[in-house]
């Protein structure tokens, strides 16, 4: 199962010092999604692989017609998931239109999350929502950016991790500076690819007999991995340009196939199978 993101809104209810939305973007239009999920239907059926659709922002439960996109992408048959800060409410019929849904959690300490421009409930708000999840026997999957500012308390969010059942993946990403307060905030928040690594390994070795998925992901993958979709409908990508992160525009949905993607050697082949593989694992394919 390959996944796609796509990215319905630059508005959030937070100003998380590490976001790369695109500010600039505004919101997709509905009439633009339902376009962009049957362009997905065409790919899907045409080149035989089965989709997961991440429906992401900005926080894409502030975009009034969410709901209605998400039902659409499963009566269209795709996997479907949504990446929350989980502050705004999201109804029950909502999460029943989900298969995943992702919550951000950068550290367990107010004065850390503070800082990096959450709530100072944040926590506690992800654990409610966890919880509901749990209910409704959804899959959770817990996004960490390893900042400056918060990489001494990932230790504390790994064995937070570890006591909650229904959690299925755990992705730790390395802050990329590459659009938005991201790249404002880069000389504050950046940290190497050398300690991210550490504190990569340091974490497998803990989490070695945790039941989910560990997925660590720093800049190169990121930039490499994912089937990412704008505002305005169009895939892009985060490049290296002059050892900076910039995001390229790569064109319109509709003049691609994930093949013409894959050959042209913007997303990585290899890359793309191991995020193949994680969710065969999970979704039972
Ligand atoms: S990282 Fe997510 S929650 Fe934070 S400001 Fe950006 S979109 Fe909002």
């Amino acid at each position: 199962m390959l996944s796609v993101s796509i990215f319905v809104t630059s508005r959030c209810n937070y100003q998380c010092a590490f976001c790369y939305r695109h500010i600039d973007k505004g919101d997709m239009t509905f009439e633009r999604a339902i376009q962009v999920l049957g362009h997905l239907k065409s790919l899907s059926l045409v080149e035989g692989v089965n989709l997961k659709i991440s429906f992401a922002g900005g926080e894409p439960t502030l975009v009034p017609w969410i709901s209605n996109a998400i039902a659409y992408a499963k009566k269209l048959g795709f996997k479907t998931e949504l990446i929350t800060n989980g502050t705004n409410q999201i109804s029950e019929e909502l999460l029943k239109f989900l298969d995943v849904i992702a919550i951000d959690i950068d550290s367990l300490r107010e004065e850390t999350n503070l800082k990096l421009g959450k709530s100072r409930i944040h926590v506690l708000t992800a654990e409610n929502l966890i919880q509901r999840a749990a209910k409704l026997n959804l899959k959770v999957k817990i996004n960490t950016v390893v900042t400056k500012l918060n990489i001494l308390d990932i230790v504390e969010v790994a064995n937070w991790i570890r006591g909650r059942k229904n959690i299925y993946r755990w992705k730790i990403f390395q802050f990329l500076p590459s659009y938005g307060l991201a790249k404002v905030n880069e000389s504050v928040l950046k940290i190497s690819k050398e300690e991210f690594k550490m504190l990569g390994e340091k974490i497998s070795e803990m989490m070695k007999d945790w039941e989910g998925q560990l997925v660590i992901e720093d800049n190169e993958y990121m930039s490499s991995a994912y089937f990412s979709i704008d505002q305005t409908g169009s895939f892009y990508v985060a490049r290296l340009i002059d050892n900076k992160y910039e995001t390229i525009t790569l064109g319109r949905v509709e003049d691609f196939t994930f093949k013409k993607l894959l050959e042209s050697g913007v997303i990585s082949k290899e890359l793309v199978e191991q995020r193949i593989q994680l969710n065969k694992k999970v979704f039972l394919e």
